[in-house]
């Protein structure tokens, strides 16, 4: 098989990618300066580039390609259901087999009371229906007040006007006016960054104890939801301490409130059960899924929805929906990655024997200088860098400058791993193996090692004051 496919040079096609096509979170004068890395096939566990490099990538694409990448069943899946029905919607009392396929089976993968399954693109779409769905509930009872939605500073839950409202970004806040009203966010439970003297424990309270505080100001009558992700990704692999999960369900129960879990990372095996919401202990009325339920091969996504909101939202006519709702393809393409998950047994996996040795790889770089203790549930992992890992102290460089220079060296050993301000994240597919786990954490050394060597260079290694 040859490496190469049958393309333009890089340079070429890097310049006529800088002139012409607009990429997510780049800014142009680094895409024309460095040109953007090409990405041309991939298998497995490995990504090839346009020159030929063999890439580990452990970050499953943007955490999505769970059953790893090049399934002949998937494409072959696609191809049949393209022939057979392309497209059909779901608007108006129609329907088609793939979508009703794809609602039972997720009904059935997901915990009890949650049977029911509105379906988007995309985790955006999803959670732009979520905050229409929690509103029109408590108005279809009653209580149209009932609209505030509270929310947590660094969580991500997508980058349309209403998902990146519910998200606690703040540099995408500063664009385009959002947060849209009614949104409001607390404080995350981020122990490593924020927990300053406190004990874990300690701060998982207090910061569940937030949304109590929160929702006593906006007043119980006002607030209809609560949203997060049971361990936040895109935030840096925020593993909460354990007793913050318990408090916030005791807070959503005591105030009526409807919790709404993002699963979009965590679903689908990611954290060594179905769903987060299992590995976390909590019962919400709403996941949010995308990403792993497909595993990235087609753009699907959507609600799971409990069997008391369903019946509400139903009762009268959801003014809602997208085109793509339940799109026979991707629905289709959906149902054999939930196919393959179970025929490989890829949840138990990730559980007993890819997360542990996962687990016990990082764990041996907690010895590095540079490593601040890693932290990991099932194959979601994050390495917080640190000059200093007593005091867990951040470097006196901008925020992101190290994480940064690390991610580079990941790039230059062939390794994908991302960067979130100084803290290396890592979510490889599930069906990684034993084997490509010591490659990961061998590729992952040389580049903390190179990085520390460069930050002696620079005199970068001080602790900020
Ligand atoms: C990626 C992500 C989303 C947004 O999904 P898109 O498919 O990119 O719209 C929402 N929530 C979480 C937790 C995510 O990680």
């Amino acid at each position: 098989m040859s490496v190469l496919s049958n393309h333009m040079p890089t340079a070429e096609l890097q310049a006529l990618d800088a002139a012409h096509h607009m990429h997510p979170f780049t800014t142009n004068d680094e895409l024309a300066e460095k040109g953007a890395r090409i990405i041309t096939r991939a298998k497995g566990v490995f990504l090839t580039d346009s020159e030929g490099n063999e890439i580990l990538d452990a970050m499953a694409g943007l955490w999505c390609v769970n059953i790893g990448y090049g399934r002949p069943e998937m494409a072959e899946v696609a191809a049949r259901q393209m022939m057979e029905l392309p497209y059909y919607n779901t608007f108006f009392m129609t329907t088609h087999v793939p979508a009703i396929a794809l609602a039972q089976e997720i009904a059935k993968l997901a915990p009890e009371g949650l049977n029911h399954v509105f379906f988007a693109g995309s985790g955006s779409e999803a959670n732009d229906t979520n905050i229409r769905m929690v509103r029109t509930y408590w108005a279809e009872k009653g209580k149209p007040a009932k609209s505030h939605i509270i929310s947590r500073k660094n969580a991500y839950h997508g980058s349309s006007v209403g998902s990146g409202s519910l998200g606690g970004m703040a540099y995408m806040h500063a664009q385009g006016g959002l947060p849209i009203p009614g949104i409001h966010h607390i404080n995350q439970p981020d122990w490593w960054a924020e927990g300053g003297d406190m004990t874990p424990e300690e701060f998982g309270l207090a910061r569940a104890e937030e949304l109590e505080a929160k929702i006593l100001e906006l007043g119980e009558d006002n607030v209809a939801a609560f949203i997060a992700e049971p361990i936040q990704g895109a935030g840096g692999v925020v593993i909460p301490p354990q007793t913050y999960w318990p408090e916030i369900q005791r807070i959503c129960d005591a105030y009526e409130i409807l919790l709404i879990a993002d699963e979009v990372i965590c679903g689908f095996g990611r954290t060594g059960n179905w769903f987060g919401s299992q590995t976390m202990g909590i019962r919400p009325h709403i996941m949010t899924i995308a990403k792993g339920l497909s595993s990235g091969y087609q753009p699907i996504g959507g609600s799971i929805v409990c069997d008391e909101v369903a019946q509400v939202i139903g009762a009268t006519e959801f003014n809602h929906g997208y085109t793509y709702s339940g799109h026979p393809v991707a629905a289709a393409v959906a149902l054999e990655n939930l196919r393959i998950l179970q025929e490989e047994k890829l949840v138990d996996r990730v559980r007993d024997v890819g997360g542990p040795a996962l687990k016990a790889g990082l764990e041996s770089l907690n010895d590095h200088p540079l490593v601040g203790g890693i932290s990991i549930k099932g194959m979601m992992a994050s390495i917080p860098l640190t000059p200093h890992k007593e005091s867990r102290a951040k470097f006196a460089t901008d925020a992101g400058t190290v994480g940064y220079m690390c991610r580079e060296r990941c790039f230059a050993n062939n390794l994908v791993m991302r960067h979130v301000g100084d803290r290396m994240i890592i979510s490889p597919p599930l069906v990684i193996e034993l084997d490509e786990i010591d490659l990961l954490i061998s590729r992952a050394k040389k580049a903390l090692d190179e990085t520390y060597a460069q930050l002696k260079d620079q005199d970068l290694l001080k602790a900020a004051s």
